[in-house]
């Protein structure tokens, strides 16, 4: 990723300071996509975008490298022109203002503090350009400090802290002017893994704390996602794939791109749809019948995908028992707190995922193993692979 330019540093700092208070924060915080496509040069990298996040909600942009999402951010933000469409914040059309006029904080991967300010100046710095008095820089700074835990580092210079502390110190200097709207691109990234953790319990604290802050959060961790979101878009080629509540997107995925990009998944090729009661329906998987929900209505008859996480798998005790699968065991891995076993079931490499266990199957061993159909979806088959 580039640096930052000075532009991104300051993003939404007017050139020359207007003597306004900082904005407060209001309900007009909704972001809306219309129909938003951004194109550079001859490449459209973002397709008639169109998302909805909600005044007070952690909506998350996923997608792999290259599919659009930093695009989108930065077309909130304002650093981007669409070439058609419309951006919202609250009512207020500001598809054509300039950033520093949009009333957004904005963190990007690679911290981008001023290496030359102190922590205490860095935060302060968005303050003083937008005009605020100096008695009010003094109470705010130590607030947004102490809401980031950075209290005892005012006086340090960027230099002189971790990442994942430099990493709050954008986060207190994006939040000092009480933006209504905060964009995060992929804040955590450049983290080690226990930091990203806490930096999570941190981020989703901090959101409890500030119920009416909205935040469009991109990253390319499901995890990440998961964990903060109340819905989630997932990107691809710039275009949105699919977008839902996390725990539904998750659980019912509608398609094998979004299956794959939430977390691992096994996606079964079944025929011959016939509904059965309560949104449920019954297929085949070679001469087995089983069942699972058909939350997206596929069409009677249809050739489709079983999507079943690993964790869904049980052993049965035998095969006769309803919607289980029998094969061999492929590979068994301990990992600590979970076994990951790989079988081999009518052709297909499927894994489970289970707490440890004192005697785990053996290679090459016959197995049983049943899923419960409520809680598996079948997904049509889209033809592309993740
Ligand atoms: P993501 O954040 O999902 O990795 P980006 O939005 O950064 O994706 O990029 C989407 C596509 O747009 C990529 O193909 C990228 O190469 C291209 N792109 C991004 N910024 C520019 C730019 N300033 N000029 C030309 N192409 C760009
Ligand atoms: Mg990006």
């Amino acid at each position: 990723m580039p640096q930052a330019t000075v532009m991104e540093r300051t993003p939404f700092i007017k050139p020359n300071p207007a003597s306004t208070q900082a904005a407060a924060v209001s309900d007009g915080s909704r972001i809306g996509f219309e129909n938003v496509s951004v194109t550079y040069g001859a490449l459209t990298v973002l397709h008639s975008f169109t998302l909805t996040v909600n005044p007070g909600e952690i909506v998350a942009l996923i997608g792999p490298s290259g599919s659009g999402k930093t695009t989108a951010l930065r077309a909130v933000a304002g650093f981007v022109r669409p070439s058609s469409g419309r951006i919202l914040i609250g009512d207020r059309d500001v598809t054509n203002l300039a950033p520093y006029d949009r009333k957004i904080g904005m963190v990007v991967q690679n911290y981008a503090l001023f290496p030359h300010m102190r922590v205490d100046e860095n935060v302060a710095f968005g303050l003083r350009a937008h005009g605020a008095s100096e008695d009010l820089i003094r109470s705010r700074v130590p607030e947004c400090l102490s809401m980031v835990g950075m209290s005892a580092y005012a006086k340090r210079y960027p230099r002189e802290l971790s990442g994942g502390q430099q990493q709050r110190v954008a986060i207190a200097r994006a939040l000092a002017p009480r933006p209504q709207v905060l964009l995060l691109d992929e804040p955590l990234s450049a983290l080690d893994a226990q930091i990203r953790r806490s930096m999570l319990d941190e981020l989703a604290k901090l959101h409890r704390d500030l119920p009416n802050l909205t935040v469009l959060y991109v990253t390319h961790d499901q995890s990440e996602a998961l964990t903060l979101a109340n819905h989630i878009g997932i990107m691809r080629d710039g275009r949105l794939q699919a977008f839902g509540d996390s725990k539904a997107l998750f659980r019912h995925p509608p398609n094998r791109f979004a299956a794959e990009f939430l977390g691992r998944a096994n996606l079964l090729p079944v025929s011959g749809l016939k509904p059965a009661d309560e949104g449920m329906a019954q297929v085949r998987f070679g001469g087995i019948a089983l069942s699972a929900r058909n939350h997206h209505g596929l069409a009677d008859g249809s050739d489709c995908l079983i999507c079943i996480r690993p964790h869904d798998f049980r052993f049965s005790r035998s095969a006769a028992e309803p919607n289980s699968v029998s094969g061999t065991v492929l590979s068994v891995q301990w990992q600590g707190d979970v076994h990951n076993i790989t079988l081999n079931i009518g052709g297909e490499a499927l894994r489970m995922s289970c707490p440890p266990m004192t005697n785990p199957p053996g290679l090459g061993e016959t197995v049983s193993v049943h899923f419960n159909p409520a809680e598996v979806t079948l997904v049509p088959e889209d033809g592309a692979r993740g």
